[in-house]
């Protein structure tokens, strides 16, 4: 028999086997960002195009080429143009823009949220690369601070380190503000810089030189790499005020003991970034060794028609922390299904067995029993399978005296208990443990 269906090309099914790893890491997530003050959130997974248009940039690679477009099966084209839809390519803009439209910016002069979120990106599959894979972010909206920068950095840090991710290195830039003597005038000389090497420039380069020139810095073909390199870096053109803000930054960090990296080729590849820009790179990852990237985007409020509030965040590939994990040698975490499998030994045990089972189920115990009607051995088999602390067994000799066998797979002990009596027994055993 042949299976006919497959997950998509550049998708993963996240197996029961899998799930302790993730759960492990989207629960510690969860408690770092409780620790830090910061509240879920959840968005639709398919928003407006121009959502992304206007805040990532019309000349993004994300919006160019990168996004999956949402609309009823048969159609060619959006049906309306206000149902322009693409699936979430990033994590951002559609918090961005819940934030604003649920007024939720008015009503706190500081809001910092969090996200666990599938992710959308029309990709060549690769190593590390996924069509959907999964997000955990931060955002905070309201304050310039750059001490609020730091504390960003500092709750991935937290974060990475907790869950077993650690080893990475943080590279660290400022790539300025709008204001004509800060990046117009850095993207002037950067421009002047590579029109001198246009000729020896990729395709895609050589047209980012016009539309998007701060791009030629992170494009990752070698013979663009190797002209960057001497490309003049966005710090030595910051304004007086971006230059003050990323001491304050340095030195929040260095308080607390972060080391960190300055790269002055490190732009990210969204166009709503100003001033702070961060990536925590692992070492043991291969071409794809980003494992989460962030920084400060002044502009992204006013963008979407909100007044200018500046924000500052970061985005986290839950694939690449597992492969960091990997890296890191992390064994995977495992997790036992049943705390108590009935045995069933006779058919006239069936009813008692029954209504045991739900007895169990509503005093908060995890408990199963056999569906396949097979013989106790087989039963005892599977019960250890399941990683069963307790095996009860009801059988003739049980049912006579009203009883239960219990056996504790643990300590390798067996005992009669009343039936009246297990469900609180058991109880008492089962929260002794944890
Ligand atoms: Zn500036
Ligand atoms: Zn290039």
């Amino acid at each position: 028999m042949a299976v006919k269906f497959k997950a998509p090309r550049g998708t993963k099914d996240i197996l029961p086997d899998d799930i302790a790893e993730w759960r492990l890491i989207e629960e510690t997530f969860r408690q770092c960002c409780a620790r830090y003050g910061y509240r879920e959130i959840r968005t639709p997974v398919f928003e407006d195009l121009g959502l992304f248009e206007r805040t990532a940039g019309e000349t993004s690679d994300i919006v160019q080429k990168q996004m999956f477009a949402v609309m009823p099966y048969g159609s060619r084209h959006p049906v309306s143009e206000d149902e322009r839809w693409v699936l979430r390519p990033e994590g951002t803009a559609p918090v961005a823009r819940a934030l604003l439209e649920h007024g939720l910016l008015h009503q706190s002069p500081l809001v910092k949220v969090f996200y666990i979120a599938p992710i959308f990106r029309y990709e060549r599959p690769q190593a590390g690369r996924l069509r959907q894979h999964h997000q955990c972010g931060i955002e905070a909206i309201g304050s310039p601070s750059p001490l609020l920068d730091v504390e960003v950095i500092a709750l991935g840090v937290d974060f990475l380190t907790s869950v077993g991710a650690d080893g990475f290195v943080i590279n660290l830039n400022s790539i300025g503000c709008m204001k004509d003597d800060c990046r117009p005038r850095y993207r002037q000389a950067l421009i002047a810089f590579l029109q001198s090497h246009e000729p020896e420039l990729c395709e895609d380069c050589r047209r980012r030189l016009h539309t998007n020139p701060l791009r030629v810095l992170d494009c990752k073909e070698e013979k663009c790499q190797a002209i960057v390199k001497d490309a003049p870096v966005s710090l030595d053109y910051l304004c007086s005020e971006c230059k003050g803000h990323f001491e304050v930054v340095r030195e929040g960090l260095d308080k607390l003991g972060i080391a960190y990296e300055i790269n002055g080729r490190l732009v990210r590849g969204l166009d709503y970034y100003t001033r702070t820009v961060f990536e925590f790179v692992h070492p043991k990852l291969g071409a794809q060794s980003t494992v989460l990237g962030g920084g400060r985007y002044d502009g992204l409020i006013a963008e979407l028609g909100g007044e200018p509030t500046p924000g500052v965040g970061f985005g986290c590939g839950i694939e690449r922390v597992l492969l960091a994990r990997q890296a890191n040698s992390q064994t995977k975490p495992t997790e036992t299904t049943v705390d108590a499998f009935i045995a069933v030994a006779s058919p006239i045990a069936e009813d008692a067995a029954f209504k045991l089972l739900y007895d169990l189920r509503h005093a908060g115990i995890r408990a199963d029993r056999d569906y396949l009607s097979r013989s106790l051995k087989a039963q005892m088999r599977y019960a250890d399978k399941l990683g069963a602390r307790f095996v009860l067994i009801l059988g003739d000799e049980e049912l006579k005296e009203n009883s239960v066998t219990i056996r504790d797979m643990q300590r390798s002990q067996q005992w009669r208990e009343p039936l009246d009596r297990v469900v609180a027994t058991l109880a008492a055993l089962v929260t002794e443990r944890l």
